[in-house]
């Protein structure tokens, strides 16, 4: 059982007030807020051992490139890859994304095709269309329903041999949607297209099993799992990353470089050039150990019943309608209040110390399936409670009576 006390006091943020009244922090979803024991692992590396990694022969040089080196390990074990090379540190999910759709362009040709699902984010849109434009494959989009659940057998339909990959959100920003992605997967791979997974809303709520999911990319931020922001993973096979060609090129990413030509550098190097944030990668390590230390059961039992209860409540306000309402979901609400623009909501209900996000979540091609401009989104995190949900379902309903 999660003593949740004893979570909240692990976050000093929640105890602050907002616009004079205690904060409650439901933007989870856009990022998560940071333990003191990631916000101490910062401080405590440039304190210690602040160096370059994988460059000099100095001590601190060495201890900088062993604790960085030591979070790939964690993180590896974590999503359960098996290479540590296959661990790529990025500076976040768009980084990840944008890192396959360009070795893609080597690959694609006119006449391939690129299956998209209607419940991404831009950061899985706007790349691959860009893709699309370079090779003159198609971006074709795989449907979603009035709960806000992809279609499968419009999947299984839009498959062919001219599919060479797919790409899709594990679970949906915009409405909590949790996609049957092993199902997606397999399917994919019967037709010979690779798939990517986008985790960044994920991981925060599970641990993905990257080997059981059999997927060939799982990209994923670290600011939304505790983490710093400016951090990222992208998992990658072996084999599909060492087919792609580098990302950038930049220092630490070469064997060798003459004028004439240059010799890349082996995994994961070879998607590494620049220095990194190399604080950040290690400390993502130190967010990760977090999470497994509260327990991924714990924090999915705490959230289904924040979900459970927001649900409930939230509905006995009349004229609030629930955008996503899919039989597999996470701690999302997305909603919207009968003729009040879901902008005015989120203003009134911040100056009363709560915040939830408003607009489209970028997300605009959800928004236009249920012809609404935006929503209000409240995510929640295992250490929100209920007194908290209380706390805005009252908020709301003022609000509601403000603006009617
Ligand atoms: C947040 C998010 C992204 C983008 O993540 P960044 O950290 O901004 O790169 C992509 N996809 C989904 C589903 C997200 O929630």
């Amino acid at each position: 059982m999660l003593d949740i006390n004893k979570v909240r006091a692990d976050f000093p943020i929640l105890s602050r007030t907002v616009n004079g009244k205690p904060l409650v922090y439901f933007d989870n979803g856009a990022t998560s807020q940071k333990p003191q024991i990631v916000i101490d692992a910062i401080s405590k590396y440039y304190h210690e051992i602040n160096a370059n990694i994988h460059r000099g022969v100095h001590t601190l040089s060495q201890l900088a490139t062993d604790a960085y080196e030591i979070a790939r390990g964690k993180i590896q074990n974590h999503i359960n890859a098996k290479f540590a090379h296959e661990v790529i540190f990025t500076s976040g999910t768009t980084h990840g994304i944008n890192l396959v759709t360009n070795g893609f362009a080597s690959i694609l040709k006119p006449g391939d095709e690129v299956l998209v699902s209607a419940l991404e984010h831009h950061s899985n849109i706007v790349p691959w269309q860009m893709l699309c434009e370079k090779t003159g494959a198609t971006l074709k989009v795989i449907p979603m329903n009035e709960n806000g659940e992809l279609v499968m057998a419009e999947f299984d339909k839009l498959l062919s041999n001219k599919t060479k990959i797919v790409t899709v959100n594990h679970i949906s920003n915009a409405l909590g949607t949790v996609n049957p992605v092993k199902y997606m997967i397999d399917k994919a791979h019967e037709f010979g297209a690779a798939i990517l997974i986008d985790g960044a809303q994920a991981v925060p709520h599970l641990k993905p099993d990257v080997q059981a999911l059999d997927c060939d990319f799982y990209a994923f931020s670290g600011h939304k799992m505790c983490g710093p922001t400016g951090t990222g993973i992208l998992y990658g096979k072996e084999a599909w990353l060492n087919k792609l060609p580098p990302y950038q090129g930049g220092g630490e990413m070469i064997k060798e470089v003459t004028f004439e030509k240059t010799t890349y550098a082996d995994l994961p190097h070879k998607f590494e050039a620049g220095t990194p944030d190399i604080a950040g990668g290690i400390v993502l390590g130190t967010a990760v150990d977090y999470l497994n230390s509260i327990g991924f059961e714990n924090i999915q039992k705490q959230e289904l019943e924040l979900l459970e209860y927001a649900t409930k409540r939230l509905l006995e306000i009349e004229g609030l309608r629930i955008y996503g309402t899919a039989k597999e979901k996470t701690s999302v609400i997305s909603f919207n209040i009968e003729g009040i623009h879901p902008y005015d909501v989120g203003t009134i209900i911040d100056k009363l110390g709560i915040a939830v996000r408003t607009g489209h979540h970028c997300a605009q091609p959800i928004m236009n399936f249920f012809n609404i401009p935006g929503t209000i989104r409240a995510s929640f995190s295992f250490y929100n409670t209920k007194e908290e949900i209380d706390v805005m379902v009252e908020a709301v309903k003022k609000a509601q009576l403000m603006l009617a």
